[in-house]
């Protein structure tokens, strides 16, 4: 690597340089020696420098390919640790789930970290837990409830599946390039049975990505359904709410019962 790499801006490389904070990430994390962990966006190895030592045998993935060169040298004494050339918006992250779950830990690039967790999501099943720095606004909306101005279709799809715990508060100038933004480490653990479930998540990923569209609008008129469809969910839903007022339950309940009479009515 060129000794003095150039941030990419188009890769969302800000480097993690402050050394009680890294510190501190790597114990939340806490990386045992059998764990199947991967690191999305090693980057220089700030934090691959210590989950390494705990973890020999750790997996990367890391698009920069000037990185990937730079981070198979610095680590070649370790002869388990692979780093995958990879764009982690595209991972299949099954095909690295040999036994145990994964364990997934990034500093996510900040362009990407929307899509990126949407994706990670849509793979829960084989992931045992993330921790994940992300931009606070994002962490914010991870975390927020119902009536919150931070409330929308992330919170409910990520809360639906897993139980969101913020860590660490990081300020900006513990990265290098310093961004335009203050960071919240966090973990996210997948509900091994969900407290609510629905019974097509792919129709759940839909009636909420729909409700959020219209986010002004009350249920009745931002939902996409018939009539009939509108009565039977006046008997179980208050359809005069607007769709931040609704508790993830709520929404499972609007899904199901929406999805039960479709299939009746094919
Ligand atoms: N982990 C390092 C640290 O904390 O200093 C780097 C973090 S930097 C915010 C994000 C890293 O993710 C960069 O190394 C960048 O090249 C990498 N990256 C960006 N987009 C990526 C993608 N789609 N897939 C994999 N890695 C990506």
């Amino acid at each position: 690597m060129n000794p003095v790499h150039q941030a990419r801006k188009r890769f969302g490389q800000n480097f993690l340089t402050d050394k009680v904070i890294i510190d501190k990430i790597v114990s939340c994390v806490n990386p045992m020696v059998e764990d199947n962990l991967i690191e999305i966006g090693p980057g220089k190895g700030a934090l691959t420098d210590l989950l390494i030592s705990q973890c020999p045998k750790m997996q990367a993935l890391e698009v920069d390919r000037e990185l990937v060169q730079f981070l198979k040298k610095k680590y070649s004494q370790y002869k388990d640790f692979v780093v995958h050339e990879e764009d982690a918006l595209k991972t299949d992250y099954a095909n690295f789930k040999f036994g145990d779950k994964l364990r997934l830990v990034g500093n996510l690039p900040y362009n990407i970290s929307t899509p990126l967790l949407f994706h990670m999501i849509s793979q829960v099943g084989v992931v045992k837990d993330l921790h994940f720095m992300l931009q606070r606004e994002v962490a914010n909306r991870l975390v927020a409830r119902p009536e919150n101005k931070d409330y929308g279709r992330l919170s409910v799809i990520i809360q639906y599946h897993c139980r969101v715990v913020p860590l660490i508060d990081v300020p900006a100038k513990a990265f290098r390039p310093i961004p335009q933004v203050e960071s919240t480490f966090i973990r996210l653990v997948p509900h091994q049975k969900k407290p609510e479930a629905a019974i097509c998540e792919q129709h759940l990923n839909h009636i909420v990505k729909g409700c959020f569209q219209k986010r002004r609008k009350i249920l009745r008129n931002s939902l996409d359904c018939s009539q009939n469809e509108l009565k039977l969910l006046d008997n179980e839903i208050d359809l005069f709410q607007r769709p931040e007022e609704l508790s993830v339950a709520d929404f499972v309940k609007i899904s199901n019962i929406l999805y039960l009479n479709r299939e009746y009515n094919q």
